[in-house]
């Protein structure tokens, strides 16, 4: 089994901020879970270098346009390593490869009679890149992404793809295919983006305009359209049209911002069919991060989430779990440095950390460093550890993105059942007298036990915490092409002695 999980790739015209951060983690937990599922996976994630936007960015910094690029491509690539995001491949669309295949592209449509020239009057959003119709401006006639900046009007002869000729096609591949968009909340968004006949959709740019591009094959007065540019990565990533790709390609999920579902859902599909090639097998949408306030985040608010801040004041783990935990798909969420700190001290501090903390010295302490033997269990032992197994088999399976909010609330809700457990069995009584220690023993057992399972799980979410959690339990997470993880209680090794009990997650103050 494979999996090809993407991310769309950004663009470059600013610092990476924590939208990207979020795509990108939400990828790499997807791989992970695939990846414990036993399947071969590929992940990407990288950057769109061409377009006006980033044109005028980098004629804004002084640099050349291949440093600027460099320089900010590298920043985005800092920031996933940063964040343990596991990419196989980190996208640059100035490379070569790429721009080859692009163009081939662009030839095989305009030869199969697909593409036209015409002139063309519109009003033009610089902020999107794109023509928009008077539809869909608001009552100032503005961009309501771009609300403060005055759309143009633009006349100009340009190169068009015709795309309504694909739409009933489009159509029928939605309605036969209910996995396609993901959650299906979104389907009826798409299809009625299919509702009205399709323009023509306008593809290149005139150099004088925008220079940093993909020239056109048959026309080097113009540059390719940075969108038809960019959606093509995720074919050349797999090194397309090489055979092989095509085993990667009938896997693809594309993670998208509810923002980008037309370009996702309407026109990269038709380009597909275009080609003769099949749509992705999913498209995954997710809704946006708003600051403090319920607003969107703007310097000016100084409610800006810094995703390298987060991570130097909490750690990586601290930012994946605050995102996984309140990703929604159909609302927006909130978050602020403040609440990710108080989801870290309390949420894995205090409900998973420290209980591995108390528990782990407990044994160290009373069972001569070493993980005790269990005996038989009680009604109270079986409930707890039913909850963590409940909890780690929703890692055990592939989920879809939307899905993740709940997978992680079953962690905290076994982490509860747990605490309470290890309280009201209090094993520093049960030590005392030599008739209940072997019932301590059973206690300090089970609750590693328990601990263990939910780590293995939750390790998609938050690796370096939880990998160093299991090795100090010599349990350390296996699992491999074609061997998927099987959530197993009594797996602990008994008799096994521990290393030194690390914090996993140190409490910071405000
Ligand atoms: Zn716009």
């Amino acid at each position: 089994m494979r999996s090809y999980v993407t991310t769309p790739i950004y663009y470059v015209n600013a610092a990476p901020h924590i939208g990207h951060a979020h795509t990108s983690i939400m990828a790499d937990i997807l791989k992970r879970n695939r990846q414990a599922a036993g399947f071969e996976t590929k992940m990407t994630t990288g950057c769109d270098e061409h377009g006006q936007k980033n044109q005028a960015a980098a004629i804004a910094s002084g640099l050349s346009a291949s440093d600027y690029l460099d320089m900010r491509s590298s920043e985005f690539r800092r920031l996933f390593d940063t964040l343990n995001v596991g990419y196989d491949f980190f996208v640059r669309t100035s490379r070569p490869f790429h721009m080859e295949q692009v163009a081939l592209i662009e030839q095989r449509l305009m030869d199969a009679g697909l593409i036209v020239k015409k002139q063309y009057t519109g009003i033009y959003c610089a902020g999107c890149e794109q023509f928009k119709k008077p539809s869909d401006l608001d009552e100032h006639g503005r961009c309501p992404d771009h609300p403060t900046l005055i759309p143009e009007e633009l006349d100009e002869l340009n190169y068009f793809f015709k795309i309504e000729p694909f739409r009933q096609r489009l159509i029928d591949h939605v309605n036969d295919n209910p996995e396609f968009i993901s959650p299906p909340s979104f389907r009826s968004q798409l299809l009625n983006m299919l509702s009205d006949p399709l323009e023509d959709l306008c593809i290149s740019r005139p150099v004088r305009r925008v220079s940093l591009g993909v020239r056109l094959p048959f026309d080097d007065e113009y540059v390719t359209y940075v969108w038809f540019d960019a959606l093509i990565n995720y074919l050349t990533n797999l090194g397309w049209p090489k055979p092989g790709y095509e085993l990667w390609w009938d896997t693809a999920e594309h993670l998208i911002g509810k923002d980008i579902l037309k370009t996702h859902g309407v026109y990269w599909p038709i380009m597909l069919m275009a080609l003769g090639e099949k749509p992705p097998k999913q498209l995954s949408v997710h809704g946006h991060w708003l600051g403090t306030g319920g607003l969107k985040m703007s310097k000016t608010l100084g409610n800006v989430v810094d995703p390298f801040e987060v991570v130097s004041l909490l750690g990586s783990d601290a930012l994946r779990y605050y995102l996984a935990r309140n990703m929604r798909s159909d609302s927006d969420s909130m978050i602020s440095i403040e609440l990710i700190r108080q989801t870290y001290n309390s949420e894995l501090g205090n409900r998973i950390g420290n209980l591995f903390s108390r528990a782990g010295k407990f044994a160290k302490a009373r069972f001569e460093d070493r993980i005790p033997a269990r005996g038989d269990l009680t009604a109270d032992d079986e409930r707890v550890r039913l909850a963590a197994l409940d909890a780690a088999r929703g890692f055990a399976k592939p989920f879809e993105m939307y899905e993740l909010p709940r997978v992680t609330q079953a962690v905290v809700t076994a982490c509860d059942m747990l605490n309470n457990y290890f309280a009201e069995q209090a094993p520093w009584d049960l030590i005392k007298k030599p008739e209940t220690a072997p019932r301590c023993a059973t206690v300090i057992y089970v609750t590693l036990d328990a601990l263990r399972l939910v780590l293995e799980g939750v390790r998609q979410i938050i690796p370096t915490a939880a990998d160093k959690a299991l090795a100090t339990l010599g349990c350390p997470f296996e699992a491999s092409v074609g061997t998927p993880w099987v959530p197993q209680l009594d797996r602990l090794p008994a008799g096994r002695e521990m290393v030194e009990i690390e914090s996993l997650f140190p409490r910071v103050d405000a």
